[in-house]
């Protein structure tokens, strides 16, 4: 486990940055790459994201996908095809993930899937997910707790 202190979004983005270059070395695993995403409106998930899609070499905008529920972007990576970006804040219920072809996305091992508000679907998650939890600290601090990657602490500071 990393915890990471940002103090303003540009660090926040810069974290999302290095964390893509991190999650690019990877080796293939047999199913998706999944980043779950948790912590309160405003607490950092999509700002971390803007800098994890840059990271991938993504140069679109990218934008909370709360009323769409999921952008697709291509990527021109060797290993990786695709990346996902869902949205669950208005998810009830697991199975309204269905028609989004959600299990589809999982099995291939050439996607790369971010999920904000992840714990809203928590039963339907690979395992292996790679787990990042946003809290919001004094005025612009955000504590950001990153499970299952190695570090990138040494990085940003
Ligand atoms: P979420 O997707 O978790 O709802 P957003 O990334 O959309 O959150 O919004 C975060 C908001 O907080 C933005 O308005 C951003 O400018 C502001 N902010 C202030 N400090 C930070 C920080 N350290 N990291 C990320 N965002 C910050
Ligand atoms: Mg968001």
């Amino acid at each position: 486990m990393e915890k990471v202190i940002t103090i303003n979004s540009e660090e926040t983005e810069k974290l999302g940055f290095l964390t893509a270059k991190k999650v690019l070395a990877l080796a293939y695993s047999e199913k998706a790459l999944v980043l779950a995403l948790d912590g309160e409106l405003g607490a950092g998930k999509t700002t971390f994201l803007k800098g994890f899609a840059k990271g991938l070499g993504i140069n679109k905008k990218i934008q909370s996908p709360t009323f769409i529920l999921m952008n697709r972007f291509p990527l021109k990576d060797k290993k990786f095809a695709n990346f996902y970006h869902f949205d669950c804040y208005r998810i009830e219920n697991e199975k309204e993930m269905d028609c989004l072809d959600f299990n589809d996305v999982l099995d291939k091992k050439t996607n790369i899937v971010c999920i904000e508000w992840a714990s809203k679907i928590k039963n339907i998650l690979p395992k292996k997910a790679i787990n990042i939890d946003f809290k919001v600290g004094n005025g612009n601090e955000r504590v950001i707790m990153i499970k299952n990657l190695c570090q990138t602490k040494k990085i940003i500071s």
